[in-house]
């Protein structure tokens, strides 16, 4: 089968690959039908995961089951299926507590050995392990470009949204206007907040934000931390998400809420370490919560929201590209040219 392969800092390749088989019986085998680029899978392409050259990428893709072990018993073959970007195992004592982020079997698709030696889903075929407790069977009127998101970044803006814990009436302030960021948007409005303004440097993430019902704030013509301030009567927004994952917009995110108020972080981190203003937090009785998505408690409600007509997470899509032309994807991807790439077979 077709792969998108990593190859080294910077360089990817489609190629060749054996088309992976079911070896035990909790296993799924899963024709994909769609996948998407995320932006973690960038943190893999600038050489910030160590990965082998060879190995697989992708962890955001919808397809069909082609086999199902025999131990599956959710799936059979010829369901369309959607996975989280990480299989969790159900039984552990964390998935019991309902933290399948935490699962101590957690492993990631397309990161390699390191995050886990799954396959990759920028690929024609995938192995889902611990299928039951990684799954969800995609509805007839949900589309394969509705459902792309729902494991991975659909997932994380309702996670982002749901602990910012936005009250019907608040502001919100979303840090970031990537595919993140966008989702994050999205998710804002099921709490009902009275404003969320949404802060980029790039023009068109944040026109396609403002038609998400979002106000744009564009950092590199204004300071955002006092746009923020200015326009809510000095004291700041009731919450923060952000959705980059660098130093500078967690520090954004800290510093554009209210006493009281909550900072929601889930972009993937750059740094391992940075300054934390403990005493502000103290001072304003700041919530700190950040975390990997707890993607298997989201997919399901997010379907139903997606098949009901209340969320339309494929607007984000710009690019349509043939997985033959990943290598060209990536590039548009990194240079910020695309904001979210979907690839077919
Ligand atoms: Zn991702
Ligand atoms: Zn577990």
């Amino acid at each position: 089968m077709k792969a998108l392969t990593y190859q080294g800092v910077g360089e990817v390749k489609v190629i060749e690959v054996p088309k992976p088989a079911i070896k035990r019986p909790d296993e799924v085998l899963v024709r994909i039908t769609l996948n998407a680029i995320c932006g973690s899978d960038l943190h893999a392409y600038h050489g910030r995961v160590p990965m082998s050259a060879g190995e697989l990428l992708g962890h955001e893709f919808v397809g069909v089951v082609e086999e199902a072990g025999s131990a599956v018993n959710r799936f059979k073959k010829g369901d369309r299926v959607v996975t989280s970007f990480f299989i969790a195992c159900g039984h552990c004592a964390l998935c019991r507590k309902g933290n399948f982020n935490e699962c101590v079997n957690l492993e990631t698709f397309g990161f390699g050995a390191v995050l886990g030696s799954l396959g990759g889903g920028q690929s024609e075929y995938v192995v889902v392990p611990l299928a039951d407790s990684s799954m969800e069977l995609i509805p007839d009127e949900v589309s394969d470009e509705q459902a792309v998101f729902v494991g991975d970044i659909l997932s994380t803006g309702l996670f982002a949204a749901e602990r910012a814990e936005i009250r019907y009436g608040d502001t919100v302030a979303i840090i970031g206007a990537g595919p993140v960021g966008l989702m994050a948007a999205m998710c804002a409005q099921l709490f009902g907040p009275a404003r969320v303004f949404i802060v980029d440097v790039v023009d068109s993430r944040l026109e396609l934000a403002q038609e998400l019902g979002a106000i744009p704030i564009n950092s590199s013509k204004l300071n955002p931390i006092e746009a923020i301030l200015e326009r809510t009567g000095g004291v700041g927004a009731d919450s923060s998400i952000e959705a980059v994952g660098a130093t500078a917009t967690v520090d954004i995110a800290m510093r554009c809420v209210r006493g009281g108020g909550t900072v929601s972080v889930v972009g993937v981190p750059a740094e391992f370490t940075a300054d934390f203003p403990y005493y502000l937090f103290w001072e304003k009785a700041l919530t700190f919560r950040s975390g990997r998505c707890n993607v298997q408690r989201y997919m399901r409600p997010l379907l139903d929201l997606i098949a009901a007509g209340r969320l339309h997470p494929e607007k984000i899509i710009s690019h349509r590209m043939k997985l033959a032309d990943a290598e060209e994807a990536y590039k548009l991807f990194d240079a910020r040219k695309a904001t979210k790439i979907v690839l077919t077979p």
